[in-house]
């Protein structure tokens, strides 16, 4: 431990890890920063924070940052390290190279939900208006994609309809698929705060998350689901709802559509809870239960995370959640609403800023020749009317042999996506990649560039979290690397031949407000007075919005989607008769490229296998034991921790350190609608990997 002495400067900015947005204080001694004291100030935090926000932040600093650029003609070859000038001009003579080849389709980029929203917008722009096509994608492709889809066909927009103060209204608590004690700890605490004062509790999850019995907190109902089966218990709970007279019919009537159709199918004996369970494995009188308490018990909310999104049927899911809340008028009031926990710092804003392949900021679509002319006459470029590729068709048309060259801003893709194997065979395919990170990660191991990106110390911009709040991201020092990552994407996009400039990120967000109709009333200025605020932000919203779709949905009128039950194709077998389901914990986060640098990894050196009793007596594994993971893709060894908060015939474990890489075993399954991959549902198999 160093002795710093006490600070002698402060800047306020916010915490670069999950979608709360916690701010900061980030105070100084000279250059060397000290500690990052949490804001009182903060509307996401109110002066509260995690061990990830407080003390997790050294990474920034660490000796792996790698500051200068680095090329080589191959994967195998050593790095060269160049200037900034020469590692621009590589890049843009590569790309330029690759499309002249392969054509104007065969390059695209992966935006960084660790950004800020200006570079993540900057670099969208540098895709479609340099490289000429709308092959951009997002890290949310493999974690809410289907929350954009399913909130967007049911309510109108593509992001949570509360902000977090909402919750200390709610007499129910929905969690679906989350664990916000690990993952989102600081409104786990509003949430529990809540729980404490009386509100009562619904638990979704096969797992006992720590909110189903902590103290002072008990659920009244923690249903058990299969992994794989969500939309058959949410469709069990409106069966409840339509079937015993629970509709909130005033609230259908005047303010949704479609309910005729969506209540004859949902009121279909099949939806029944008694129906569903020998499917759900939930008993039938406690999924009755609980449907009854969430329509009557007052203002319903539900919050939800990745276990709703990550499945085969992510997206129904999302749609089964908004049709229970518009059937029981819980939406448009606090203490109500669907809410996602969304899970990096800025992922609600890289999607936001256009970073999808057939959307631009504010989420409409390149089809529209309206909203794209907006963009074509600022832009002095055409934008092409068709999608452009998504993560896993990039992957896809790499090992095809027509994506060519891949640019990643902030993202190891390589051990955060689905089926490693398959991820390597496409990056390793590649004639050109680039990659922009801190360090060099799974990713940049395989990569022709490398471009040193700068850490949330170093930015200024915008993050938003969550709850649609923008909140500033104030420079605490200077880029390590000599250059902030919008000028690196404005000088490639220049160096191609479309001319992107801009003196400061303010003038980016000047830019975003111009073409983006939900920011048109945000700029540096206002976020400075007001310390943040919530999109919609324009002149129907000066202020912001904290609630959404209050007196009329975003769409006009919500709109009810029957939500079929389509059972997963990834079951169980003779020889991988287990499922295993992924998630987080929280001392960590996500594949651990920061916190693995930080003091925190002490709490969580390993990745851990929990497994049931009765599936590791049968095994013959003992508590602590080397197990062999394998599927149907690939095979990974871990220690088993023996625990009883999985079910029998379930196993989990987390995905942050790059030697365990539980994605060496998740499959190519993926949401129907999004490909947002099925993390959380693998057949495995456990095995004892080391002799007693
Ligand atoms: Fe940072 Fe999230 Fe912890 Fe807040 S709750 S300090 S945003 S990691």
């Amino acid at each position: 431990v160093v002795n710093l002495g006490m600070p002698t400067r402060s800047v306020v900015t916010t915490c670069a890890y999950c979608g709360v947005g916690c701010s900061f204080k980030a105070e100084l001694r000279g250059d060397e920063l000290v500690r990052m004291v949490p804001y009182k100030g903060g509307d996401a935090n109110e002066g509260h924070s995690c061990v990830k926000g407080r003390f997790a932040f050294g990474y920034a600093t660490h000796p792996d940052r790698k500051l200068e650029p680095m090329i080589r003609e191959s994967a195998d070859d050593e790095w060269q390290v160049v200037d900034w000038a020469t590692a621009i001009s590589y890049t843009a003579r590569k790309l330029l190279e690759v499309q002249a080849k392969h054509g104007p389709a065969s390059i695209g980029g992966i935006t960084s939900s660790r950004t800020t929203n200006e570079e993540v917008y900057v670099v969208q722009k540098m895709i479609r208006a340099a490289f000429g096509n709308n092959n951009v994608d997002t890290c949310a492709r493999v974690c809410h994609s289907p929350t954009g889809y399913g909130l967007k066909q049911t309510f109108g927009t593509s992001a949570g309809t509360q902000d977090f103060k909402s919750v200390a209204a709610a007499d129910v608590i929905v969690v679906i698929g989350a664990n916000p004690t690990d993952a989102h700890p600081v409104f786990a605490s509003r949430m529990k705060k809540r729980l404490r004062e009386g509100a009562k509790l619904i638990v979704l999850d096969p797992r006992r998350i720590d909110l189903v019995r902590s103290p002072h907190v008990e659920a009244q109902y923690h249903l058990k689901l299969q992994p794989g089966t969500n939309v058959a218990v949410v469709n069990a709970f409106a069966h409840v709802v339509v079937t015993e007279g629970l509709v909130d019919q005033s609230f259908v009537d005047d303010r949704c559509e479609g309910y005729e159709e969506w209540a004859e199918f949902i009121a279909r004996p099949e939806n029944s809870p008694e129906a569903t369970e020998p499917i759900t494995g939930v008993p039938a009188a406690d999924l009755r239960a609980a449907a009854r308490l969430y329509a009557t018990g007052g203002n319903s909310a539900i919050y939800y995370g990745l276990g709703v999104t990550e499945h085969s049927q992510g997206s129904t899911m999302v749609m089964g959640m908004a049709n229970l809340a518009m059937a029981t008028g819980n939406i448009g009031r606090d203490g109500v609403g669907v809410n996602p926990l969304r899970g990096q710092n800025n992922v609600q804003g890289s999607c936001d800023m256009g970073s999808f392949p057939h959307e631009l900021s504010g989420y409409r679509h390149v089809s529209d020749d309206a909203v794209r002319e907006v963009f074509e006459t600022l832009w002095g470029r055409p934008i092409l009317p068709e999608p452009g590729l998504r993560i896993p068709n990039m992957f896809d048309a790499a090992i095809d042999g027509t994506f060519k060259a891949l640019f990643v801003q902030g993202e190891d893709i390589a051990q955060s996506d689905p089926n490693t194997k398959h991820v390597f065979a496409a990056l390793q395919s590649l004639d050109l990649l680039v990659v922009q990170d801190l360090f060099i990660n799974e990713t940049a191991k395989l990569a022709h560039v490398f471009l040193p990106g700068t850490s949330f110390l170093e930015k200024d911009g915008t993050f938003t979290n969550a709850e649609r709040r923008i909140n500033r991201v104030r420079p605490v020092m200077a880029p390590k690397t000599g250059k902030h990552e919008w000028q690196v994407a404005c000088e490639i996009a220049e160096a191609m031949g479309y001319p992107m400039k801009y003196g400061h990120p303010s003038e980016i967000m000047d830019e975003i407000a111009a073409v983006t109709p939900t920011f048109s009333g945000v700029s540096f200025a206002k976020l400075d007075k007001l310390g943040s605020v919530q999109w919609p932000c324009n002149d129907n919203a000066p202020e912001g919005t904290p609630i959404m779709h209050v007196d009329k949905f975003v769409r006009g009128k919500g709109h009810f989607v029957p939500t079929t039950f389509v059972p997963t194709d990834e079951r169980s077998t003779r020889k991988f008769p287990l499922i295993l389901t992924t998630g987080r914990i929280l001392s960590q986060y996500n594949v651990g490229a920061q916190t693995r640098r930080t003091a925190n990894v002490a709490w969580h050196p390993e990745d851990l296998l929990e497994i049931h009793p009765h599936d590791a007596e049968v095994r013959g594994i003992n508590d602590g034991d080397m197990v062999a993971l394998s599927s149907r893709v690939g095979e990974t060894t871990l220690r088993a921790v023996i625990s009883d908060r999985m079910p029998v015939g379930v196993v989990y474990t987390t995905f942050h350190h790059p030697v365990t890489g539980a994605n060496v075993v998740t499959t190519e399954n993926s949401d129907w609608a999004t490909n947002c991959p099925e993390y959380k549902v693998t057949a495995v198999q456990v095995g004892l990997r080391t002799p007693h």
